[in-house]
């Protein structure tokens, strides 16, 4: 990544906007900082109060989206109580957006066009293709459907070139593990903590686990790695997996954004 940052005409260039004072968002948002800076991508931090007006954060975004020298813009999300974060998502010019978010980033990837795709399940098709895990034919069921994760997921790994024939869960689907037991990739996206268990998991499928959930054994995902160590055939861990290829997912868009830019 390093070699492809300093190959570039121009200095990819990575704004963080951070609102307010949650402790979980400022160190997220430090350890995007560091890797930017880590393959050479500069980093421009705004840090506003959790009072800040709508209207205020929607004219730094707009500062943003005319500074040259930003090629990505990140907001930090959730937004305090009060901010709009869908009407702010929505100001980031498409072409800065490198969380992916942004409707006409999503609309591509609906037409399963070239664009900027949100980084979770982005890197999760990376850690697939990293692993040798085929998804041609293959049956995935992806538990959640946010638009941050589940619903791209589907689409990513239902579009030509992935293959895979999916199903997507929520929290009405009925027998939950009947469903999960005939796929051969489960995607676990939920926020609910050792969701995915053995009775969820066929021998020999692959869990690729999204969850984030802070307990008092400190963090877990959705699904029971200990449980499901000796019966799935790959897993991803918590902390750990998942969250570090979207750390770098978003590192890969800021490139990208900052060489469409630079017309290279
Ligand atoms: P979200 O917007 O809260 O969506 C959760 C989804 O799970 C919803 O679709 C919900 O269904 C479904 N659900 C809830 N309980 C369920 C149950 N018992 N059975 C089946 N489905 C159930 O969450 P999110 O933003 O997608 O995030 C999901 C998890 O991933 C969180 O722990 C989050 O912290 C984590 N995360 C991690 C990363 C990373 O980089 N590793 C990135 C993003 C998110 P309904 O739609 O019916 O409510």
């Amino acid at each position: 990544m390093a070699e492809a940052v300093a190959d570039l005409p121009l200095k990819p260039g990575l704004a963080t906007v951070l609102v307010g004072d949650d402790p979980a968002s400022h160190t997220y948002v430090r350890g995007k900082r560091r890797d930017a800076a880590e393959v050479g991508i500069v980093s421009f931090h705004n840090e506003l109060p959790a009072e800040t007006s709508q209207a205020d954060l929607e004219l730094l975004i707009d500062d943003l989206n005319a500074d040259p020298e930003v090629h990505g813009i990140l907001v930090q999300l959730p937004l305090p109580g009060g901010l709009d974060s869908a009407a702010i998502t929505e100001r980031i010019h498409p072409s800065k957006d490198v969380d992916g978010l942004h409707p006409h980033n999503l609309g591509l990837l609906v037409l399963g066009r070239r664009g900027l795709r949100p980084c979770t399940p982005s890197g999760i098709v990376r850690i697939l293709d990293q692993y040798g895990i085929p998804t041609a034919g293959r049956r995935a069921v992806i538990v959640g459907r946010s638009f941050l994760v589940g619903r791209p997921m589907a689409l990513m790994l239902s579009e030509h070139g992935a293959d895979a024939t999916v199903s997507i869960a929520h929290s009405r689907t009925t027998d939950l593990a009947d469903l999960t037991r005939q796929a051969d990739i489960i995607v676990a996206a939920v926020g609910v903590p050792k969701l995915i268990g053995r009775e969820h998991v066929k021998p020999g499928a692959t869990v690729i686990d999204v969850g984030i959930n802070r307990t008092d054994e400190g963090l877990v995902g959705d699904a029971d790695f200990d449980e499901l160590i000796d019966i799935a055939g790959a897993i991803t861990p918590v902390p750990g997996g998942v969250g570090p290829m979207t750390r770098a997912m978003l590192l890969v868009n800021t490139l990208e954004a900052a060489r469409t830019a630079s017309g290279s």
